[in-house]
């Protein structure tokens, strides 16, 4: 690949330029700027001689120093983006886990409120999850978790969040612009695992979801998206089912 006329170094090996100019200019003053003082006090050594020293001393071990400083802080941020990663996604999958999915989803219910959107909640399962592990084997129901995650975050649009809650469950949330266009999205959604066939099987996955009522919390969205998904697994899977209104009761709108 060639040099284009935009080409910047890595923002690394900037910073380290930068850093390593800061030190060695800063070093250089702090060494020559007393010396100077004190020469003008008491001139018992030859200008030449002292002004080498303090330049050139300093020119050769600032560059050093600041490499073990960007060392140092680059090792700090990288740790801290790991601990971030850890901390908020799922090892398997890669997708937000639990915690990052309601610290996202909170945001996104604020700004469905502020507007005429909705905000709706699902919880995606996988159908007969046990009997892929059990035919095929362990790695390959993972490959399938693997494959599910990247065909749904594949599928979602703007404004809508996804994350693995555990096992085979993922939530699935998002702001829309009516009730009527989050079931046509749910039921797409459900569709086009159902045509994917991630991890290179035929996997289709049950769906059920709500829309938030006023100052719903997440956990009980989910909760309701929990009944309703036990009802699409009732009427035989590969479905979406939707709740009504808070509370246990599901209403039936496939
Ligand atoms: P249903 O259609 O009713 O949802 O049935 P199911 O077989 O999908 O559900 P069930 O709860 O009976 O089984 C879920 C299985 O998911 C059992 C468990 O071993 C498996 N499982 C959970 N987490 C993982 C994982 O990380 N990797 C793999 N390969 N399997 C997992
Ligand atoms: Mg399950
Ligand atoms: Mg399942």
């Amino acid at each position: 690949m060639g040099l284009g006329r935009d080409w910047m170094p890595p923002r690394e090996v900037r910073r380290a330029v930068r850093l390593g100019a800061i030190i060695t200019i800063g070093s250089i003053f702090f060494t020559v700027f007393p010396v100077w003082v004190w020469l003008q006090i008491d001139p018992v050594i030859r200008l030449r001689d002292i002004y080498i020293s303090c330049v050139v001393l300093p020119t050769l071990i600032s560059p050093t120093c600041s490499f073990f400083v960007l060392r140092a802080q680059i090792r700090a941020e990288r740790l801290a983006a790991l601990n971030d990663q850890l901390a908020n996604h799922d090892e398997l999958t890669g997708l937000p886990n639990r915690r990052a999915f309601f610290a996202r989803a909170g945001t996104l219910q604020t700004d469905a409120h502020r507007s005429t959107d909705i905000f709706a909640c699902a919880i995606a399962d996988i159908d007969n999850f046990k009997r892929i592990n059990d035919t095929h084997g362990h790695d390959t129901g993972d490959r399938v978790l693997k494959g599910l995650a990247a065909a749904l975050a594949d599928l979602a649009s703007d404004g809508i969040i996804l994350a693995r809650l555990g096992g085979e469950e993922f939530a699935v949330a998002g702001t829309f612009a009516s009730e009527a266009a989050a079931r046509i999205w749910f039921e797409a959604l459900v569709r086009a695992v159902e045509h994917r066939h991630p991890g290179n099987l035929p996997v289709t996955i049950s769906l059920g979801w709500c829309v938030a009522e006023a100052a719903e919390n997440l956990s009980s969205q989910l909760s309701r998206a929990d009944h309703a998904l036990y009802e699409a697994k009732a009427r035989g899977k590969n479905c979406a089912v939707k709740t009504a209104t808070a509370g246990p009761r599901v209403v039936a709108v496939a």
